[in-house]
């Protein structure tokens, strides 16, 4: 059995604190696909000298700083995929008006060659995971307004230009790339492939996760139940402040709290409008000294008894039944969001714009599934490649709403040429997940093949897996 100081940071994912103080807590994060690989450290204030970060000027066509590691021996691929940054980084630079330069680190390998992401099935070609990206720093900040402390991606943060603030992360972005995916290049000789996936699409769809497109709500003890993430709150910090749990016996913690990133405080039931901040609050009521707690199991048996427990339920239903969850932005518009997905999958499911509704609009970039099109053939079916380029009106809406400033007019800033190729029967997402496998929704069969065969968390685990590898994004 794990001890509990190991089991409680295992779903910590996500913490920090109010104000800029010695004692608040920055969590960094080194890999996108496991948002628990993580450290939490002193969120150290910056020095004066530090303070005077100049942006870069705010004429660049490019405010992205990538650092490309190419983990594949293919020097003309490597040239490929470090290009596409570029064009990405333009097409975000001619939507946002960025005030502060986005550095990411972005690694291209093969994900079946590294134990990076465990469970990957290498042998369906159909189940591949494209990328996975988010931001490489948190950082608590205390909304004026609501009264509440919300994780700010560190993209976000910067953009506010704030007088003073913690020292930040080398870079705001982490992401990374399966270089065993069959991808497509604008430039290419031959027309995409049905199977192939365009690596601009891709990369743009995992930059705009990294600004902040990305959700705390997840099914975080893995009992069906839907919170945001968790950290405690110690009682030696005025006011009381997020942390890790404390691995030293006797440190006084009173109690955890659910912390919601900024993009969930603008996330509602469509049923009847509710805010689902508010039942973040109403998941804060539950309360447990975590020095009586000696396991995991214990802690997840008492959040089970609680009341708070139903209000997890009941959301977590949510998250699987259709349109029930969506993005309230501040001009009052309601995005659809991705809970469609059976069973509920992490990382895909309320992270995504709903599938059905925005796969053939001008908001397709945030869809969960990677098209059998090039971003150029979306943007030409959903004629926007002059009005909003890549990024639709939706979720121009959604990042203004977090709190990016969007230009005034949007002038593309490359031609693609694949934008003048008609997309085959106009049906980019011609392949289903079923058939891809054929026993893709049959559990007892992957029980069968021996892969899986004891504990029903992890077969859920696999078979989500199984499910959201095909042909997505993270
Ligand atoms: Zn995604």
């Amino acid at each position: 059995m794990k001890n509990l100081s190991t089991t409680l940071f295992i779903i910590l994912i996500g913490l920090c604190l109010t104000h800029t103080v010695s004692s608040e807590k920055c969590i960094q994060y080194s890999n996108p696909l496991n948002q628990r690989e993580n450290r939490v450290f002193d969120c150290l204030m910056a020095s004066p000298s530090q303070k005077r970060q100049l942006p870069t000027p705010p004429t660049s066509d490019n405010m992205f700083n990538v650092q490309f590691n190419c983990l594949v021996d293919d020097k003309v691929l490597c040239g490929k995929v470090e290009n596409v940054f570029v064009t990405a980084g333009k097409f975000i630079t001619a939507t946002l008006n960025l005030k502060s330069e986005i550095s990411v680190n972005a690694t291209f390998l093969n994900f079946c060659e590294v134990s990076i992401a465990p469970g990957i099935d290498c042998n369906n070609p159909y189940k591949v995971i494209l990328g996975a990206a988010g931001p490489a720093m948190v950082i608590p900040y205390k909304d004026v307004s609501a009264d509440k402390v919300r994780l700010y991606p560190q993209a976000l943060y910067k953009q506010m230009g704030l007088p003073t603030h913690p020292q930040f992360a080398t870079n705001e972005i982490m992401a990374v790339f399966n270089s065993a995916a069959n991808y497509w290049f604008e430039g290419d000789p031959l027309p995409m492939l049905e199977r192939q996936a365009d690596m601009l699409l891709v990369v743009t769809h995992e930059l705009v996760h990294g600004l902040g497109f990305t959700t705390a709500w997840d099914d975080q003890f893995a009992i069906g139940a839907l919170t945001p993430v968790v950290a405690t709150l110690t009682d030696d910090d005025s006011p009381k402040a997020p942390g890790p749990i404390p691995k030293e016996p006797g440190i006084p913690v009173d109690s955890f709290q659910f912390f919601e990133l900024i993009f969930d405080s603008f996330l509602i039931l469509t049923e009847d409008g509710t805010q689902m901040t508010t039942q973040t609050d109403e998941l804060n009521k539950f309360q447990i000294n975590l020095q009586e707690i000696k396991s995991e199991a214990q802690l997840i048996e008492a959040f089970k008894a609680s009341p708070q427990f139903k209000v997890a339920q009941n959301l977590f239903i949510k998250a699987t039944t259709n349109g029930s969850m969506g993005f309230k932005t501040t001009s009052g518009d309601v995005v659809t969001l991705e809970t469609d997905l059976h069973p509920f999958q992490p990382s895909s499911s309320i992270g995504h714009v709903d599938f059905a509704t925005y796969k053939s609009s001008a908001d397709f970039l945030m869809v969960f599934r990677s098209p059998s099109a090039t971003l150029g053939q979306m943007m030409g079916m959903a004629n926007s490649i002059d009005t909003y380029g890549p990024i639709g009106p939706l979720l121009r809406e959604v990042l203004q709403s977090i709190g990016y400033e969007i230009k005034g007019q949007y002038v593309p800033p490359v031609d693609l040429p694949s934008s003048k190729i008609p997309i085959p029967n106009k049906e980019p997402f011609s392949i289903q997940p079923d058939d891809a496998n054929e026993n893709g929704k049959n559990n007892n069969k992957m029980t069968n093949n021996g892969k899986i065969n004891s504990s029903s968390n992890i077969i859920n685990v696999l078979i989500a897996l199984a499910y959201i590898l095909f042909n997505f994004f993270l």
